[in-house]
């Protein structure tokens, strides 16, 4: 039994350390990422739910590895955060980002992810100014999505940011909503203007009725805030009419459209005038 033992903790001692090599290498292979340009957004429409039409797209990130092939930001961020990667690459994001919805009409938004770590560099403020004015997009026609992540490692910094960059005119979303431990204390604390309803609650609705209730009293409370609400994963025809009735504003998901190349955004948009 004893060897039985031993022989066990050696396997998940090798497994480990594979894993931990895995992600040395993945780290490394990240600081050449932007250089090697193998670095790409993926856009994905957000809808409105009544009319269906583009309001705008998600920017999300897509890394094409020279030998594993296509690896998630699920996989990658966490290791980008973690190395301090992510300053770099966030500020790559959020110029490539506005670049790309400068051509599209002016009436539709581009939203970007931003990290907590993005928040303790005190440059953020000046590359999302710059990444503007150099593309020429409109500072009312940018979003931000943050996490309660990001709130939790407030020191006063984060709150500062936000302010400053919604004096500019631009928006701050709240993502993944109801996610986390004390969403609805942050909604008092820090200046919101949309509430992003985690995929969780909307992809439930169409299974019980607790799901239903807990959308309909976030886009509730989101109305008495003046908030605007974003429903995210919308995959079938039945979270959308559900999350519709729940008085959700717009909606994200793979039935509308997965995230596209910029070229096949501007044949969405041009599609959608056309029609
Ligand atoms: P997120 O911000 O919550 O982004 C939404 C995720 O849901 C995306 O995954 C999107 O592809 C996926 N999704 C969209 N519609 C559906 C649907 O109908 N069903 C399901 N099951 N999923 C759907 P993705 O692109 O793999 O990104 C994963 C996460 O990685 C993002 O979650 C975000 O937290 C992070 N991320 C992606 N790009 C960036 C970035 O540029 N910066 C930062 N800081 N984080 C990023
Ligand atoms: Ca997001
Ligand atoms: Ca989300
Ligand atoms: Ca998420």
């Amino acid at each position: 039994a004893k060897e039985g033992q031993r022989g066990t903790l050696q396997v998940c001692d090798t497994s480990l350390k594979r894993a931990y090599a895995a992600r040395r290498s993945l780290a490394k292979d990240l600081e050449h990422a932007v250089a090697r340009d193998e670095l790409r957004l993926a856009f994905q429409p957000i809808v409105c739910l009544a009319t269906r039409r583009t309001a705008g797209f998600e920017a999300l990130l897509r890394w094409q590895h020279p030998c594993r092939g296509s690896v998630s930001p699920a996989e990658f961020i966490p290791i980008a955060e973690d190395s301090g990667l992510i300053l770099p690459i966030g500020q790559w994001v959020i110029r490539e980002a506005c670049r790309t919805a400068a051509n599209w009409p002016g009436d539709v938004r581009i939203t970007v992810n931003i990290s907590a770590r993005q928040f303790s560099d005190s440059g953020l403020v000046d590359c999302i100014t710059a990444a503007l004015a150099d593309s020429g997009t409109e500072a009312e026609r940018l979003t931000l999505e943050i996490t309660e992540s990001t709130l939790i490692r407030d020191d006063g910094g984060v709150l500062g940011a936000l302010e400053t960059l919604r004096g500019m005119g631009i928006r701050v979303a709240l993502d993944d909503f109801g996610t986390g431990y004390a969403s609805l204390s942050y909604l008092t604390r820090f200046p919101f203007d949309v509430i992003k309803i985690d995929r969780s609650f909307v992809q439930g609705s169409s299974g019980g009725a607790n799901h239903q209730v807990v959308v309909q009293s976030i886009c509730d409370l989101a109305g008495k805030l003046g908030v605007g609400t974003v429903a995210e994963g919308i995959e079938t025809e039945e979270h959308a009419r559900l999350a519709r009735e729940a008085g959700c504003d717009l909606g994200q998901g793979y039935l509308f459209d997965r995230p596209l190349s910029a070229v096949d955004c501007a044949a969405r948009l041009a599609a959608e005038r056309l029609g």
